[in-house]
């Protein structure tokens, strides 16, 4: 017998057949023995939709109450998944993230864990009980409600889990496992079996939504067993190990993207000590998050460009603040380009494997898919492209590196 934690997706209870479904999954877990703790999402949608009713009173609404607001979302679905649970005489017991001390910090709409007091969700399990907790919310130290940045039911799972120090944690979601990259890009991405640690949390913190980057982080530091699988059909999944054997002698294990980057370039600023502070000074006071960052080599000896990206989001106001940097240095001009994407091949294998971004440079100029800008580092290597090369860009270098090789198609 073990104890399991399972944690389903907005998809996966996004109507009250679906969260029948999900009773009938966790009963006959509980059938076999085992002692289950369910984490679950607000139903599809229900997220966005708060978010537009918060939108249309107030441009930025003030956080704290945005996280009051949010959180219900996913106080529907505990009480829904708890009554039919009972109603297939299986005994549940429903639990928001203050009921059980998922303590976090005060930052509201990103907060994190810091604790959480199993003692409660122990006694019920001990009873008989399967446990459903609101995922994505939790409480401060003052008592206000919080919430955990989009997709951060994942990271209310592993936390529950390593809370608990479950025997796994099981991430159940609209597709049947972490695939070579997003199948609704590439329809020939391939479900890996397994996946190490480190490969995911770069393919998360490279874009791949399947997991909150968090979530991965989480696991990693308390060794939580993590699995994802699909809440629709049978099957083992994907698992994410920790040892660092991977299959065959694969080089690359995906490729992440994300859409909605934003790109700011200053030219001619003074080639001097000081410069990179002076510009991303006041871009990361106004608590913008940079992501890459190019400086060319001076030409000329004296001046020299300096680029970096942000979310699109921040885009216009890191243009502003740029503005006002490049009359305080006396800088030449300063350009914009909020349409852009970076996609970034992952693989343990490429410590081990030269040439990897050479052939990734061919692929791509194959396609004629020009490169703004480049960044690499052990296990990753990331370019910044045109909008409108992300799908072409995704595909051709899926194949290039044979991920949808000949009859290895999705598995579903
Ligand atoms: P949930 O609501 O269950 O949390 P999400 O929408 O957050 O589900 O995450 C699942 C989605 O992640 C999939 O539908 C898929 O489109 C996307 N995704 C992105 N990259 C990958 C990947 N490498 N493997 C699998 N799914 C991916
Ligand atoms: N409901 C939240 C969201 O849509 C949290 C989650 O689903 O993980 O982001
Ligand atoms: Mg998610």
């Amino acid at each position: 017998m073990s104890l399991i934690v399972q944690k389903y997706g907005g998809t996966s209870v996004g109507s009250i057949e679906r969260i029948q479904h999900v009773a009938s999954r966790v009963k006959q877990a509980t059938d076999q023995g085992h002692s289950l703790v369910v984490v679950v999402s607000a139903m599809s949608g229900e997220t966005d939709r708060l978010l537009g009713l918060a939108k249309a009173i107030q441009a930025v609404p003030a956080p704290r109450e945005l996280d009051v607001l949010l959180s219900t979302g996913e106080q529907v679905t505990i009480a829904l998944l708890s009554m039919a649970l009972e109603a297939i005489g299986c005994p549940a017991r429903s639990y928001t993230g203050a009921q059980v001390h998922m303590l976090t910090d005060s930052a509201h709409n990103k907060a994190r864990i810091r604790d959480i007091d199993a003692a409660r969700v122990r006694a019920d399990l001990d009873a008989g009980r399967v446990v459903v907790v609101a995922g994505f919310q939790g409480v401060d130290e003052q008592g206000d409600i919080t919430t955990l940045g989009r997709g951060g039911s994942d990271t209310s799972a592993v936390a529950m889990a390593a809370a608990l120090k479950a025997d796994e944690c099981q991430i159940y979601t609209d597709v049947d496992g972490v695939y070579t990259t997003d199948p609704r890009i590439e329809p020939h991405a391939r479900k890996l079996e397994r996946i190490t640690f480190e490969e995911m949390l770069e393919m998360a913190s490279l874009g791949s939504k399947v997991l909150q980057i968090r979530a991965v982080e989480f696991a990693g530091k308390y060794r939580v067993p993590l699995r994802v699988l699909s809440s629709f059909t049978e099957g083992a999944g994907t698992l994410i190990t920790f040892e660092d054997d991977t299959v065959e002698d694969a080089q690359i294990a995906g490729i992440a993207f994300a859409r909605d980057e934003a790109k700011l370039t200053i030219l001619g600023v003074p080639d001097q000590p000081g410069i990179a502070h002076r510009i991303l000074g006041p871009v990361s006071n106004a608590n913008i998050e940079v992501d890459m960052i190019v400086q060319n080599v001076a030409a000329d000896q004296r001046t020299t460009d300096f680029t970096f990206t942000v979310h699109r989001n921040d885009y216009d106001k890191a243009m502003a603040i740029l503005h006002d940097t490049c009359a305080g240095l006396n800088a030449r001009e300063v350009l914009g380009d909020p349409a852009i994407v970076k996609i970034s091949l992952v693989g343990v294998g490429m410590r081990s494997h030269a040439g990897i971004a050479s052939r990734m440079f061919e692929a791509l100029a194959v396609e004629g898919i020009n490169i703004r800008m480049i960044s690499t580092s052990e296990i990753k290597i990331s370019v910044v492209v045109d909008e409108k090369y992300l799908e072409l860009g995704v595909r051709s270098l899926h194949k290039a590196f044979g991920l949808d090789q000949a009859g290895e198609g999705k598995t579903t």
